[in-house]
């Protein structure tokens, strides 16, 4: 059966009709569109930069383990210092033993008690760090 693939609003969704190269049902239709996407913009480009700064940080806990101080909770009050989000990441991976490692990217944390890991795609190096 030949069928003519049907054109929708861009914004509300409604079957659109006569010119073939509407995008949209009206100006209200237009302009809403723009405005919602513009406001979704802003949201990313916001949460983008929490994401970045957490990453760096994370980063440089991580490089520092050596120098860090060893307790998990100087690490977590170092990080909410330094500006931290934890209302912010992009996954949680599960650990062999269901903890969970909670990501930014590429980088990421392991809840120890009060306080944080640096998440090490070697688990067992996360294992000797933890102090349970
Ligand atoms: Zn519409």
């Amino acid at each position: 059966m030949f069928k003519i693939k049907a054109l929708r609003c861009k914004d509300c969704g409604e079957r659109l009709k006569g010119r073939s190269d509407k995008l949209y049902c009206d100006d209200r239709c237009r302009v809403r569109y723009f405005r919602s996407n513009n406001q979704l913009h802003l949201i990313k480009r916001g949460v983008d930069q929490i994401l970045h700064r957490n990453r760096s940080l994370l980063i440089r806990m991580r490089e520092n383990m050596k120098t860090f101080s060893t307790n998990s909770e100087d690490r977590a009050f170092w990080l909410r210092r330094k500006g931290f989000d934890f209302n912010f990441h992009t996954h949680v991976l599960t650990l062999h033993d269901g903890r969970m490692a909670i990501m930014c990217y590429e980088e990421g944390y392991v809840l120890d008690g009060n306080g944080v890991v640096p998440w090490l795609e070697n688990q067992e190096r996360v294992q000797t760090l933890l102090t349970t």
